[in-house]
């Protein structure tokens, strides 16, 4: 079992423990130290900006353009058959 403070081996992170949650997260040593972390992000998820909310719209429009085309290239395919 992992304790709050230990170095994470391979990282310049401590392990620190969500105070919400229990979640074992990174922080950095000096933040450890000061006790200046917050909430894991499933406790207190980073405000996804305008652009990242824009672009994961883009991505489900694509999706749908693509299965849409990807069924009508197989009918087309039975149909020539
Ligand atoms: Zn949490």
């Amino acid at each position: 079992m992992e304790r709050a403070g230990e170095a994470i081996p391979g990282s310049k992170y401590v392990r620190a423990f969500c105070p919400s949650c229990g979640e074992p997260m990174r922080v950095s040593a000096a933040a450890f130290r000061l006790g200046n972390y917050g909430d894991c992000s499933t406790c207190e998820p980073p405000e996804p900006s305008a652009a990242t909310l824009a672009a994961a719209e883009r991505r489900q429009a694509n999706d749908g353009d693509y299965s849409g085309s990807w069924d009508n290239a197989v009918r087309s395919l039975e149909d020539a058959g």
